[in-house]
């Protein structure tokens, strides 16, 4: 791995990760902070404004990992920082509904065509998990579909990724999985009509769900073309399954109706998390009135939270939302990005960046298109991993793994993406 002695001070962040080991497994509360997959020691991070992130021993950085995404507006935004102060001062959870629910979920429904009712709950996970049972409790049928290369949380039914063959019951990738999960989870490759229409036929009228990231974004970034997802579209309809888009991360990124608004496609649940909670644990499932009344207690469908609709959570996701609400807001984002895209792949080649509003991933390859996860060059991780450090030195922080994407939040400025990009431009050329 990374022996190499850093340039910058990282005394401190190096001693406080020995003794997070001493207190957590491999010495995070998230695998992948723990830098395994670029190597050397995480940054234990101080601060965060704006655009940039301070670390222990106070090296600073341009942040694109922002949060993993849900800091749209940077960080430490002080609508958003007000918000949470003027909410928290009030108390900081009570058990019972408060208006602030109200308030948010009128902001999201009123601009949300897709969408009818909605529950907030803490995580992705959480969202998607509910959702899924939401899905099998309305058909009354078990099995779900999935695809290999998107991510869903880290319930049970979700931990399978592809075994060998087009359609299959794929392997847990996560040990404590029972068979019988696995075996109610069907995968099929992103981007192969085939493959699902095998599954449809294997398994009729069994289906509860099809479930999918629309835009692809936690295992490289895989864009699907529009006519696939309107493929899915219509094979769920047909055969009476639901199509659960699960946006946890292009939900309020990609406009603020997310990947549905961008491809003007209906699916039938969606999922949101990061961006809606102004960097505070917020998940939340949405779908028509007709579907949302299963849910207990109107329905049979249970599902409940101590901490869900958290009334400093709540105010956080408002603030943060009522920016992005804001005229050309999106437009703007999607600009900066681009003209950064843009001007990186104008100076280098053998690399490809693919990016979509403002959301890009770096890929050492010459494919035009990379849609499928098997489709990634295994070397891409290599060659990542030898600029990652050489960017940290430099004052740019990226996810610390080649298939993690990077943010644009409205808070870089043109000159903090020209700089980065200049950075990035020189340590490409170098491999
Ligand atoms: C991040 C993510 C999740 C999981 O959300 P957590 O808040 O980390 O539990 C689920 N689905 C997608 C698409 C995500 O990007």
């Amino acid at each position: 791995m990374n022996k190499k002695k850093s340039r910058q001070k990282r005394d401190r962040s190096e001693k406080l990760f020995e003794k997070a080991k001493t207190y957590f497994p491999g010495g995070v509360n998230s695998p992948v902070r723990a830098f395994r997959s670029v190597g050397g020691t995480p940054l234990f991070i101080e601060q965060g404004k704006g655009a940039y992130i301070w670390d222990a021993d106070g090296n600073k950085f341009i942040d694109f990992c922002c949060s993993w995404g849900p800091l749209i507006l940077g960080h430490a935004n002080p609508k958003v920082v007000k918000a949470i102060k003027t909410a928290v001062e009030k108390g900081s959870s009570f058990g019972a509904p408060t208006e602030l629910e109200n308030k948010l979920a009128e902001l999201i429904l009123s601009n949300n065509k897709y969408i009818e009712k909605i529950r907030f709950v803490s995580s992705g996970t959480e969202a998607v998990m509910s959702a899924i049972r939401l899905a099998r409790g309305y058909t009354k049928r078990n099995k779900i579909l999935k695809f290999e290369g998107c991510y869903h949380g880290h319930s049970d039914s979700l931990l399978v990724k592809a075994g060998s063959g087009l359609v299959t019951f794929g392997n847990t990738s996560s040990a404590g999985v029972p068979e019988a999960f696995v075996n109610e989870t069907i995968v099929c490759p992103l981007n192969n009509k085939e493959a699902v229409k095998e599954a449809f036929s294997k398994f009729k009228n069994e289906i509860a769900c099809i479930i999918i990231e629309p835009i692809p974004a936690n295992n490289g970034l895989l864009l699907q073309d529009k006519s696939y997802l309107q493929f899915l579209r219509d094979i769920c309809t047909e055969n009476k399954t639901l199509l659960l888009f699960d946006e946890v991360i292009s939900g309020f990124r990609i406009g603020f109706t997310g990947a549905a608004g961008f491809y003007n496609i209906k699916p039938d649940i969606i999922t949101y998390g990061k961006i809606i909670g102004g960097g505070l644990p917020v998940g939340a499932y949405g779908a028509s009135a007709e579907i949302m009344s299963h849910i207990s207690p109107e329905g049979a469908v249970y599902q409940a939270g101590t901490l869900s609709g958290n009334p400093v959570a709540m105010a956080a996701g408002i603030a943060q939302l009522t920016e992005c609400l804001k005229k050309g807001f999106y437009e703007k984002l999607e600009k900066k990005t681009n003209a950064f895209v843009t001007s990186i792949r104008n100076q280098v080649s053998g690399i490809k960046i693919f990016s979509i509003g403002s959301i890009f991933w770096i890929a050492f390859t010459d494919k035009e298109k990379i849609q499928r996860a098997e489709e990634i060059d295994g070397d891409s991780m290599k060659h990542f991993r030898k600029i990652y450090h050489e960017l940290l030195e430099q004052g740019v922080y990226l996810g610390p793994s080649g298939y993690e994407v990077g943010f644009v939040s409205e808070a870089h400025t043109e000159a903090d993406l020209k700089k980065a990009g200049e950075i990035i431009v020189k340590n490409i050329r170098k491999i």
